[in-house]
Formats: C-alpha cells, sequence, structure tokens
C-alpha cells in the first residue's frame, strides 16, 4: 500500500478545523532483541486544540509492520568504503 504525502492542509479529526499538518515522526517499539524502529510514521497536529494523533489508517498499517517486521525491517549498518 503506497499513501501519498499530503501537503494540504487537512480538517482535525478532533476540533474539525482546516489546518492541521501531516508529520513525520520515527516511532520507537519493543524492547531488547525486539526494539526496533518505524520511521516516517504519518502524525496528524493540530495547531488549534494542540492535539496529535494518529490516524485509523496509520494505526491499522502499523499493526500490519509489527507484525511482519521481519520482512520490513531491514540492517542499515552495512560498512561502506568509499573509493576515494
Ligand atoms: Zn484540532
Amino acid at each position: 500500500m503506497i499513501r501519498r504525502e499530503r501537503h494540504d492542509s487537512r480538517k482535525c479529526d478532533i476540533c474539525g478545523k482546516r489546518g492541521a499538518r501531516t508529520r513525520r515522526i520515527a516511532r520507537a517499539y519493543g524492547k531488547g532483541d525486539d526494539f526496533f524502529v518505524i520511521q516516517a510514521v504519518p502524525i496528524v497536529s493540530c495547531p488549534h486544540c494542540g492535539e496529535s494523533y494518529l490516524e485509523a489508517e496509520t494505526l491499522h498499517e502499523l499493526e500490519r509492520i509489527k507484525i511482519h517486521r521481519k520482512s520490513f525491517t531491514k540492517k542499515r549498518q552495512v560498512p561502506v568504503a568509499t573509493f576515494a
């Protein structure tokens, strides 16, 4: 599933006013061996009522990632040599 980045202002689900923004943040889950990070989670924040919330669709997608995280996560610490 591809989520498209929305740059236009949107209606806040909490107070119903326009101008809520979507931000992308990293969220950490689990502990020890189960610890992992999901990057670029879209969070809606509203300047009017000050609420930040996740959309139902986002929560659903996060659950899917958590269940299948082995196939979603990738090791980032790869030694890289630069040819100078
Ligand atoms: Zn609001």
